[in-house]
């Protein structure tokens, strides 16, 4: 089955195509089980020869979709498996900052398929066991035949800027010298915009305008999908609100906080951007 390149070889499909060749990922309570061996990186899709000695620790196993055309299972394993060689376990946030896509998909749907079904077991309306629909991912009460999908929760982050400066606020639970950008769920019934324009004025009182869309990303935890946005603030004071945000600095391009995210993730990319838009403007 051909798809597009722009997917770099995985296709987060539902469907099982029963091909002779199968990848697999591996999951332990969350977290996962990459392959390890003399010389290579450890590869977080294995081939099922390189997972062999896993399968008797499997508890449940699922097409998450095709790699490189062939169908794609994960595996969740009991914690025995740890024990066996060849393997090194990280947890899901670190595989997600290393990983550049496909990869980040294909661990983001794998965890994110184990944990909506761990807890979609019964139905929310009459409390029947939900069945496992054969077809699509979807859980099915036979006798309300309702069906559950993977919940996916839209949130928006944003880089406000000011100038040559861009906003990083620490959480209060975060250690000191650690910030980032601003970021929320989206609240049912409003735009991604309004989700914007709100979240930004309650966390430290600005105003914002030029928005710009830069990119999306799944964030599995445990079903949120990033909205990423640049905005510039109308104003340059702010005023924290003390209960989501603890501090909050705006930040020179060159001279940013000690400790940022990863270009591998939305805000990481959404800062990457800022900067090579201020050096822009700086060379110009
Ligand atoms: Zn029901």
């Amino acid at each position: 089955m051909s798809i597009p390149s722009a997917l770099d070889g995985f296709h987060a499909s539902s469907i099982l195509l029963n091909s002779k060749k199968r990848w697999i990922v591996a999951a332990v309570a969350g977290d996962l089980l990459l392959a390890t061996g003399y010389g290579v990186e450890p590869q977080l899709v294995m081939s099922e020869e390189q997972a062999d000695t896993l399968r008797y620790f499997r508890e449940q196993r699922f097409c998450i979709g095709q790699w490189q055309g062939d169908d794609c299972e994960v595996w969740d394993l009991l914690p025995e498996a740890l024990k066996c060689d060849g393997f090194l376990k990280l947890e899901l946030r670190s595989v997600l900052m290393q990983s550049p896509d496909p990869y980040f998909s294909i661990a983001s749907r794998a965890v994110q398929l184990l944990d909506w079904r761990k807890k979609h077991q019964f139905c929310g309306q009459c409390g029947k066991a939900n069945q496992i629909a054969e077809t699509e991912h979807a859980l099915i009460c036979d006798s309300c035949s309702i069906r559950q999908y993977p919940r996916i929760s839209p949130c928006v982050i944003v880089a406000v800027t000011h100038g040559d400066r861009c906003l990083f606020a620490r959480h209060p639970n975060w250690p000191e010298n650690r910030f980032s950008t601003l970021a929320g769920f989206i609240e049912a019934g409003e735009s991604a915009e309004q989700a914007l324009h709100r979240e930004v004025f309650e966390e430290v009182g600005l105003e914002i305008q030029n928005i710009r869309y830069i990119g999306s990303q799944a964030w599995p935890y445990p079903g949120q999908l990033m909205l990423g946005y640049l905005a510039e603030a109308k104003t340059e004071n702010f005023v924290v609100d003390g209960v989501e945000i603890a501090e909050a600095h705006w930040f020179k391009y060159d001279d940013l906080p000690s400790v940022i995210a990863p270009p591998t993730i939305m805000a990481g990319r959404l800062i990457q951007q800022f900067v090579r838009e201020a050096e822009g403007r700086i060379a110009d």
